[in-house]
């Protein structure tokens, strides 16, 4: 079956019936395997994507339990900056030892 075989089986102003999200991702995967919805790209790294579901879910904790989710991710945040500091040292002083513009 082609894709729009499958967009037609589910067009419900055609006379179709209307399928539930998870029935139309089955049939998706069933017909169409090559298709894939891409995951949304981020630059953030595991620790910091962790971190922040963290805090977000954090609305109804205990202060104290909120301040040390911000706290790590603060820590985090400042090695972060640091390292980054350290490593476009290290490439300026690469590029200036090779003498590359
Ligand atoms: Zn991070």
């Amino acid at each position: 079956m082609a894709l729009s075989d499958t967009v037609t089986l589910l067009d419900c102003s055609a006379g179709h019936r209307a399928v539930s999200l998870s029935t139309f991702k089955r049939e998706w995967k069933k017909y169409c395997p090559e298709i894939m919805v891409s995951k949304p790209s981020t630059e953030l790294c595991w620790l910091c994507e962790d971190s922040n579901t963290k805090i977000q879910r954090s609305t109804n904790m205990a202060t104290k339990v909120k301040q040390h989710l911000i706290e790590n991710q603060s820590n985090h945040l400042t090695a972060v900056t640091t390292e980054r500091s350290l490593y476009n040292e290290c490439v300026r002083q690469a590029k200036e030892t090779i003498n590359v513009e």
